[in-house]
């Protein structure tokens, strides 16, 4: 039962949510969408983590030091915890506290309120957000003594905001979902008084935060309850592939910002989660899909899955003159910036086609130098985007019709007691291995 968590080395973090990972030379940069008022860089080092169990409990305790000229010292810590598996109103659910520091505790489960579903969850996927908050964190996570202004809640908090499940009870006034039901969940904290109808950019709204990093449970916990509007019905779509809605919702967002056309071609700077689940909407909308990628197994992924016509290796050769050379030297319709990585954006500015659009997909956790002279001449449209609004039935539909198997994006199952190891530091230390990693919180 011993968990040994190492990361040594240097770690370069750029900010975001949902994201990507990728990986440059011996840096890891975690690229993840956040508001731009949270975007950081930082450079860490990250030294093996402490792990603690508590005493002869079968619970484990998770401590970390992350070993920064701020630490002192491997933190060791001792609490009391309740009793292993969830009996009667307790359940297993993976905890925030602090930077480094995610326990697997067991806590009472959520009350069920008029106007809210309860849902046994099944499958919860770890997001770059996640790792973003765990290495050097808390970011969207308020942190102690800080509640946040809608959720009212503040560290620690349950994780865990790409999840699935099954409906187990309904709240007062609820008559159109049936316990039995696999569901989704829209994770999203916004204040009840905004309109989160299709057509609304409730996305955008003030104190804006979501469900697994700002409070009201989380997908890493046996069960959940969330607000009715926040909920969707997936049909047949098997409950582990339906963890990855929520990051094929951002890139569905992505694609709808982009107003892309069925026919048209698409380039994508960067095959990690990100642009890879950007490629496949693209792909299932009808476009032409060409990726620019540097790492063998992102290429191969972005091949296997069959998202790209083409992966384009920017060492091999000019992208944009290889873009040009398969449209009759007109360029890429839309592109995604889904890398963070400034030459990408550079590549898509020459990649596109004069009136062409760009969606940044990526957060930049720095200011990249942008040609601007080009965006000009061409008059290009360049995007923002953040999260998903009204994204949710359109990707189910993605899924639920085959147009898109999200089967081959999971490359790992994991219980909730290998979070750190299997988990966590699995996508830091080998992220280029992977997609999504799916943890079902009752193993
Ligand atoms: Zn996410």
């Amino acid at each position: 039962m011993i968990i040994v968590a190492g990361v040594a080395g240097m770690i370069r973090v750029a900010g975001s949510i949902c994201g990507t990972l990728m990986s440059a030379e011996t840096a890891v940069f975690l690229v993840i969408r956040m508001p731009m008022s949270a975007m950081l860089v930082h450079t860490l080092n990250i030294y093996p983590h402490r792990v603690l169990f508590n005493g002869d409990s079968p619970h484990h305790a998770i401590s970390c030091n992350p070993g920064s000229p701020a630490a002192s010292g491997p933190i060791v810590r001792r609490h009391p915890l309740p009793r292993h598996h969830s009996k009667g109103n307790m359940m297993r659910a993976a905890r925030f506290y602090d930077r480094k520091d995610i326990r697997i505790e067991d806590i009472p489960e959520p009350d069920l309120l008029p106007g809210t579903v309860a849902i046994d969850v099944a499958w919860c996927g770890i997001c770059g957000t996640d790792l973003h908050e765990y290495l050097e964190g808390p970011i969207f996570v308020p942190p102690a003594g800080h509640p946040h202004p809608i959720s009212g809640e503040s560290a620690p908090v349950t994780m865990g905001h790409e999840f699935s499940g099954t409906i187990t009870d309904l709240g007062e006034g609820i008559t159109d979902l049936k316990v039995g039901q696999t569901v989704v969940v829209e994770p999203y904290i916004i204040a009840d008084d905004v309109d989160t109808s299709i057509g609304e950019s409730y996305q955008l709204s003030k104190d804006m935060n979501f469900i697994g990093l700002g409070g009201r449970g989380g997908g890493l916990a046996e069960k959940i309850v969330v607000q009715r509007r926040w909920v969707h019905p997936i049909g047949d779509i098997p409950l582990d592939q339906a963890a990855l809605i929520e990051p094929l919702s951002v890139a569905h967002h992505a694609y709808a910002r982009s107003e892309a056309q069925s026919g048209q071609v698409a380039i994508v700077g960067g095959a990690g989660p990100i642009g890879l689940l950007t490629a496949a909407v693209l792909k299932a909308e009808g476009l032409t899909v060409y990726i620019s990628e540097l790492s063998e197994a992102r290429k191969k992924m972005a091949l296997t899955t069959g998202v790209a016509d083409e992966v384009f290796d920017p060492r091999d050769g000019d992208v944009a003159e290889a873009v040009r050379e398969r449209t009759d030297g007109k360029g890429a319709d839309v592109g995604f910036e889904c890398s963070s990585v400034p030459v990408v954006l550079d590549m898509l500015l020459d990649a596109v086609r004069p009136g062409g659009v760009i969606v940044n997909v990526s957060i930049w956790g720095h200011k990249p130098e942008v040609d601007m002279p080009k965006l000009v001449l061409k008059e290009i449209d360049l995007r923002g985007t953040i999260g998903y609004s009204g994204d949710h039935p359109s990707t189910i539909e993605l899924a639920g019709s085959g147009k898109i198997d999200l089967s081959a994006f999971i490359t790992a199952r994991i219980g909730l007691d290998e979070l750190i190891t299997g988990g966590f530091d699995e996508l830091i230390d080998n992220n280029e291995q992977h997609v999504k990693i799916i943890v079902d919180p009752r193993a």
